[in-house]
């Protein structure tokens, strides 16, 4: 397959004037799933290992049941999935918070409109450089570019940012390779700009899929429209953009309904799309300065039923990949990595400019505040030896072609062992090489041998093959 190969999605007719969420029929879904029975519980387990996802319903049924000790089972089960699937490689990120300017008043989020507190900072191509060469130096090949939704944030100058980005090349191997993005909605047109400019994954999450909710929260500005934010994903795929991450912010509404309209909304662009979401997020509110609503939530999960929440979710879409932020601690991430989870961000800031500016103590302009302050060599380390984890770099699917529904169909066959496993430990030796502290790459060249020695002998001698030319200072080596 040739680089950059696409694979075009045919849409079928959709209207977007209908809601496809059926709050009456969600929460009949839930009342109807109301106690269920150990056997029934058992059954849904035991189909789940099959890796071929649930239904509405039996997700349903996990969700109500309130057998402690099935829990358990449900988390072993959830473990094994990610296990076969994606195995211990954990794929890493940075967001870079390009704009913090909003014209939308989203009660939840300390960007919103009416904070006249917070220090508004769009960064210049300059700032971008600065921003991006610090993201290089800690090791980052991914980024997450965020802005928030202002006539300055239009699609030209975030594609012009974007540019800036990848052109952005410092030291020896350090270069962003794969740059998502997560901006408001846009027209078809629009979106189809924003392909020219070669972004990974098109994220946008829908806060809440519950409606009423979704007016009381969102005030002001474009944004409060929820059918237009509800199509988002169709007119991605539309414009070509055949990745896209979609999310709930948990905490705004009941759970049970948020994650079971999550996955109508995944059904619908399988459906519609012929391709689901290449991702789904979990962002928890956290308290934000400038937001009153964020710190006390009025459905706050608990780390408990969020962890369930996790794992339920990995057995219903066991495909699509779990992204966590460095919004949850650390101690939290390390259980539901195991869980399910299959992206983290590391070393984050979510303020413009945060990066540099962090080297200066201030955190004035910050959407919220982090659990995880670490630095990411910290990160990688704990990840290497509390979890046996694979911090991976790999940016070869996207670039390869292997996107949307072909990426699909890849995973779906478990090909994935056969190019992320291998790409995950060469660019994780780049990592090693480049950037790590000893300890952690004394720690991370212990692990590749480890996972070498579970390799068949043909693939190990290949992989080998590519760490060795990684030794010697080539770069970038993908399959
Ligand atoms: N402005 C765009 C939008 O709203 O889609 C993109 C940027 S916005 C900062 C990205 C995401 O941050 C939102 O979709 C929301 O889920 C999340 N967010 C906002 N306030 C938050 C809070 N207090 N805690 C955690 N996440 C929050
Ligand atoms: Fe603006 Fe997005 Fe924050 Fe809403 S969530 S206030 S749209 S940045």
């Amino acid at each position: 397959m040739s680089t950059h190969e696409h694979h075009s999605i045919t849409l079928s007719d959709y209207n977007p004037n209908v809601n496809f969420i059926d709050d009456k029929a969600i929460w009949q879904t839930i009342e109807d799933a109301s106690d269920p029975s150990r056997e029934q519980v058992l059954a849904i387990l035991d189909k789940a290992r099959q890796c071929e996802g649930l239904s509405i319903s039996e997700t349903a049924l996990l969700l109500q049941n309130q057998d402690k000790t099935l829990d358990e089972m449900l988390f072993s089960v959830a473990r094994e999935i990610k296990n076969t699937i994606y195995g211990n490689r954990i794929v890493m990120f940075a967001p870079l918070y390009v704009s913090n300017h909003c014209a939308n008043s989203c009660s939840y989020c300390g960007f919103n409109a009416d904070n006249h507190e917070l220090k508004r900072k769009t960064l210049k191509q300059d700032e971008i450089r600065q921003e991006v060469a610090i993201l290089e130096e800690m090791g980052h090949k991914r980024i997450l570019a965020v802005y928030g939704e202002h006539p300055r944030n239009n699609v030209q100058a975030i594609v012009e940012s974007i540019q800036t980005m990848y052109s952005v090349k410092q030291g020896k191997g350090g270069e962003i390779r794969r740059i998502n993005v997560n901006c408001a909605p846009m027209s078809v047109e629009d979106f189809k700009q924003l392909k020219t400019a070669a972004i990974g994954t098109y994220q946008c999450f829908q806060e809440t899929y519950h409606q009423d909710t979704y007016s009381q929260v969102h005030l002001k500005g474009k944004k409060t429209d929820f059918l237009y934010r509800l199509y988002a994903m169709h007119r991605a795929m539309e414009a070509g953009i055949d990745d896209v991450g979609i999310g709930a912010l948990f905490g705004l509404y009941d759970h049970r309904f948020e994650l079971l309209a999550m996955l109508t909304h995944v059904q619908q662009l399988e459906k519609d799309c012929g391709v689901g979401p290449h991702t789904i997020s979990f962002p928890r509110i956290e308290p934000a300065h400038g937001s009153a609503i964020s710190e006390k939530p009025p459905y706050e999960v608990d780390d408990d039923c969020f962890k369930r929440i996790v794992a339920i979710t990995r057995l219903a879409v066991p495909y699509t990949g779990l992204i966590m932020s460095t919004r949850e601690s650390a101690a939290l991430r390390k259980e539901l990595l195991e869980l399910g989870v299959s992206q983290i961000s590391a070393g984050s800031r979510t303020a413009p400019g945060g990066y540099q500016d962090s080297k200066q103590n201030q955190h004035d302009a910050e959407q919220f505040s982090l659990g995880d302050h670490r630095e990411m060599d910290e990160i990688i380390y704990e990840l290497v030896t509390d979890s046996d984890a694979i911090p991976s770099f790999c940016t070869g699917c996207y670039r390869k072609g292997r996107t949307g529904d072909h990426f699909m169909g890849l995973a779906k066959q478990q090909f994935i062992g056969k190019f992320c496993q291998p790409n995950a430990l060469i660019t994780f030796k780049e990592y090693l090489n480049d950037y790590a502290s000893e300890k952690t790459r004394e720690a991370g060249n212990a692990l590749i041998e480890r996972e070498l020695a579970k390799m068949s002998p043909s693939r190990a001698r290949n992989v080998r093959g590519c760490l060795q030319k990684t030794d010697a200072g080539e770069r970038d080596i993908y399959l």
